[in-house]
């Protein structure tokens, strides 16, 4: 490979030394990984292209694939507390080798920060702190860039993550300009050729269909309860989960992390599988039970590039999916949003009515009056839907916090019907529902509380949570010996 340089040369870098241009890694990254129960099936240039299908039956639960990042970047707002190498919390922070290294980035240990520099890009970008200002989609386009260059065969292909998709036809002008924009910059500085930018761009466009947000669970003490927040650690593409197909209706999960593993991907099945040949999908984001169709649609296109043909966006799913409006005429009638007539009655609905409520209604819960958010609620929507869910949670959550435990569990307990209505028993939203209703809920029912606990425990342990809830784990655990030395 030739590292000609076609872009202006940047002024820094006629202090490159040879082993700067060579930018090659001295480990080969790892690759694809296994799946279990499920395999890959490639059926381009057929527009669904490649995905997965189950091999045999199984329980939901099951683990399909555990798989480490291709690439992964540590989000901005964690440079300083978690290790940029494996991404777990920094007790006594390590810094880089170079005394003069200005670089905003700690590392757990000494092994970290040696495997960081010996595998990763930042042996290159230390002397050149101005590299700072570039976005972390551009470092890790970089990071990517370097890693696939060791499996490249020359040649006039481009370097690209993989066979991942790129979608780049699809992508707008301004977006691609913007991409080779700042390939050229990464070009003038490394000597790279203009088969370098191009490669760049492709993989920047990758890097968009293909990232997973790598979750993570922070815990912040709010008064009496304990309140969880999941948020994204970081960036990560692994490239055989990237062969999992979105739907909206979804049958698998994607968690992340083990104790000592944050940016470990594990795929589990959410439904039973009755044999091979299954499709096994994940949700890319948009949930049919959480968004509406029309933006579930401009999620996934704005974002991925594709229109979802599955069976909860097909145009007969939107009249059963979605119908969680009351007709204001009958009490039986069930509408979707802006459904012209009742499906029952045949009457109209005024939409423009019901859209004016629904702005009054998030008015009050912005100013936490979620009482009467409810009422207005309970008058448009059927009793089980998902808003309403979202509603009672907030009431049983202020009354947890008030200390008023009655009606925090009686409305923690509607959340969790709703919820597991909504998303189905085994789902990551039901476990985090039963979670918290285990948090607020007055224990005077001994027997009742071991029952809720051991089921919220089950379900914990089925999709994976045990391992990257562990201090939810914990505390069920306290809690289980706590009610049952009360029972003996
Ligand atoms: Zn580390
Ligand atoms: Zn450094
Ligand atoms: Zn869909
Ligand atoms: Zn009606």
């Amino acid at each position: 490979m030739s590292f000609t340089s076609s872009s202006p040369v940047h002024p820094h870098a006629r202090n490159l030394g040879p082993a700067h241009i060579g930018m090659m890694h001295r480990q080969i990254p790892k690759n694809f990984c296994k799946w279990k129960h499920a395999q890959v099936v490639d059926e381009r240039p057929d527009p669904k292209g490649r995905f997965v299908v189950t091999n045999n039956s199984f329980p939901p639960g099951t683990v399909l694939l555990q798989e480490q990042p291709f690439i992964k970047s540590l989000h901005h707002s964690y440079r300083y507390s978690h290790c940029t190498f494996c991404f777990l919390p920094v007790k006594k922070p390590i810094h880089c080798r170079r005394s003069g290294c200005s670089w905003p980035l700690v590392f757990c240990s000494t092994a970290c920060e040696n495997e960081n520099w010996e595998t990763g890009i930042h042996s290159w970008l230390c002397q050149f702190p101005e590299t700072q200002q570039w976005d972390d989609d551009i470092l890790l386009a970089l990071d990517g860039y370097t890693k696939a260059r060791i499996n490249w065969k020359s040649g006039t292909d481009l370097i690209a993550l993989s066979d991942l998709v790129s979608n780049l036809e699809h992508h707008p002008q301004t977006q691609i300009s913007e991409y080779r924009a700042k390939a050229k910059e990464i070009a003038s500085l490394f000597y790279l050729s203009e088969h370098a930018v191009d490669s760049l761009v492709l993989i920047q466009a990758q890097i968009r269909c293909n990232s997973f947000c790598i979750q993570h669970t922070a815990s912040a003490v709010s008064d009496s309860l304990i309140s969880q927040m999941s948020d994204s650690l970081g960036k990560g593409v692994y490239l055989s989960a990237s062969r999992l197909n979105h739907d909206c209706s979804p049958n698998a999960v994607v968690t992340f992390g083990q104790e000592d593993t944050p940016s470990l991907l594990v795929v589990r099945s959410t439904q039973t599988v009755t044999g091979a040949g299954e499709n096994v999908s994940i949700s890319y984001g948009p949930m049919a039970v959480k968004h509406p169709l029309v933006e579930r649609r401009r999620l996934l296109n704005d974002h991925y590039f594709f229109e979802c043909q599955c069976k909860s966006c097909l145009p007969s799913a939107e009249v059963t999916g979605e119908s969680i409006y009351l007709c204001q005429q009958c009490p039986l009638g069930r509408l979707y949003r802006l459904q012209p007539n009742c499906p029952i009655c045949k009457s109209c609905t005024e939409w423009r009515i019901i859209e004016d409520q629904e702005k009054e209604i998030e008015g009050y819960i912005r100013k936490g009056k979620f009482e009467i958010a409810l009422e207005c609620q309970e008058r448009i929507y059927d009793k089980e839907a998902y808003p309403i869910g979202r509603t009672v949670d907030e009431l049983a959550r202020v009354y947890a916090m008030q200390g008023v435990f009655g009606l925090s569990a009686k409305y923690s307990s509607r959340s969790l019907g709703i919820v597991q209505r909504t998303f189905g028993m085994s789902s990551l939203e039901a476990a985090e529902e039963m979670m918290k209703t285990m948090q607020s809920r007055n224990k005077r029912n001994i027997k009742e509380t071991l029952d809720q606990i051991n089921a919220t425990q089950k379900l914990y342990r089925q999709l994976g949570l045990d391992q990257q809830k562990t201090q939810d784990s914990n505390e069920l655990n306290d809690m289980k010996g706590f009610f049952s030395q009360k029972k003996n």
